[in-house]
């Protein structure tokens, strides 16, 4: 077979997608990322990070990165078990303990790496994973890779939990969820799954990349919901999001972490992260526990924003978070609204299917935002046609 047939067979399939209104481009900042940023020489403003707490530009970081880099120097140069690891990985790896109330964790090198690694490695073919349906791309290809069995439990519902989870044997049973849904900004029922696994005796797997600097005083979903880890419930975050660095982990007890750390298949044959990533890790960490003014800012706009869109005339039935959607009937409803935005100097990207199978705007507001900020964009959609939207 020729190549020239292959190269014809995917212009004919990006052809198919431009005709269904799911091409992506890719978007290229020339400014930091923040809550204005600039494209093509001009400026927008941002609602399209999850730099919650607007830490990815803080000089803290950036001091700190600087300080590794002169004493670490930049390649990490091998995997943790092959030394690739430095005192700060340690280091951090204790800190974060102590901020989620574990034994110990462990770092990945981004939460998808997480979530496809820690997955296979706690589950076998005699086990059984239980994960909400609307669970990140990272958990359903975490699963995918496992050889468990996987039930897919409605979004949410506890009661079709209990259902499967009753009628399952299996070795093992692990229940997964996000804590905040990174595509809806809704919050999983955490204390009600945390005493249905207690119950059938279930690992508990939390993905709280949403969660970790945003909820429970910047100590996530667990904290929030008022629940102490116990030794069956694994926490995942990430550094990537409102830590405004890079990277992710996994906290839990001793004997799974250290589990994990010999048998996940991301972590063994992956090189480390550089020590002047861990160290933007830490310091954004540091900023986190020392300042909980910029958690106030952050909700204290979350909710001026969305009461602002509630007295216009939209009202998002389940953002509880920074998260806040505007769904549209159709995909391009969603990218007109996203372009009608854009033309006003305002990123709010449209998210579309295979992320989402209804398709809408994803809000995420941050503390770094002014209130001009999110009145410029009320304003906007203030003025938008709502026949628009279908
Ligand atoms: N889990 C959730 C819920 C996410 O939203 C994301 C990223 O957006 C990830 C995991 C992956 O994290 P990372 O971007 O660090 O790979």
């Amino acid at each position: 077979m020729k190549i020239c047939y292959y190269v014809s067979v995917f212009e004919r399939e990006l052809k198919e997608l431009e005709e269904k209104h799911l091409l992506r481009s890719l978007i290229s900042r020339s400014s930091p990322q923040g809550p204005v940023i600039t494209i093509n020489k001009k400026k927008y403003i941002n609602f399209s990070s999850n730099d919650y707490l607007g830490l990815a530009g803080n000089p803290e970081i950036l001091r700190a990165v600087q300080v590794a880099l002169k004493r670490h120097a930049f390649g990490s140069g091998a995997s943790r078990l092959l030394a690739g690891g430095s005192m700060l990985h340690k280091k951090l790896e204790e800190r974060i303990a102590g901020f989620k109330g574990t034994e110990t964790a462990l770092i990945f090198n981004s939460g998808y790496s997480a979530n496809t690694g820690v997955i296979p490695s706690i589950t076998s073919e005699r086990d059984m994973i239980f994960s909400d349906e609307l669970n990140h791309a990272s958990i359903i290809d975490g699963c995918r890779l496992s050889r468990a069995g996987t039930l897919v439990y409605r979004h949410r519902d506890t009661a079709h939990l209990q259902t499967l989870l009753r009628k399952t044997r299996a070795r093992r049973k692990v229940v997964i969820t996000d804590t905040v849904f990174s595509m809806d900004g809704d919050l999983a029922p955490i204390k009600d799954i945390h005493e249905l696994c207690r119950r059938h005796k279930a690992l508990f797997y939390l993905d709280d990349a949403h969660g970790t600097g945003v909820l429970g005083r910047g100590r996530g979903a667990l904290v929030h919901f008022g629940i102490t880890p116990e030794a069956w419930v694994i926490q995942m975050g990430t550094f990537s999001k409102a830590f405004g660095a890079f990277g992710a982990f996994v906290a839990g007890s001793a004997d799974i972490i250290q589990w994990i750390a010999n048998t996940a298949r991301s972590f063994l044959f992956s090189t480390a992260l550089p020590s002047c990533v861990i160290a933007a890790a830490s310091a954004g960490l540091r900023l986190v526990e020392r300042n909980p003014s910029l958690l106030r800012r952050l909700w204290a706009n979350r909710e001026r924003l969305f009461e602002g869109l509630k007295s216009i005339g939209y009202h998002d039935p389940f953002s509880m978070s920074p998260i806040i959607t505007v769904r549209t009937a159709r995909v391009s409803g969603a990218l007109r609204l996203s372009q009608y935005l854009f033309e006003r100097g305002i990123y709010v990207p449209a998210i579309r299917p295979p992320a989402v199978s209804n398709p809408r705007l994803r809000i995420t507001i941050t503390a770094a935002h002014t209130e001009k900020h999110v009145d410029a964009l009320l304003a906007a959609l203030k003025k938008t046609d709502l026949s628009l939207l279908y």
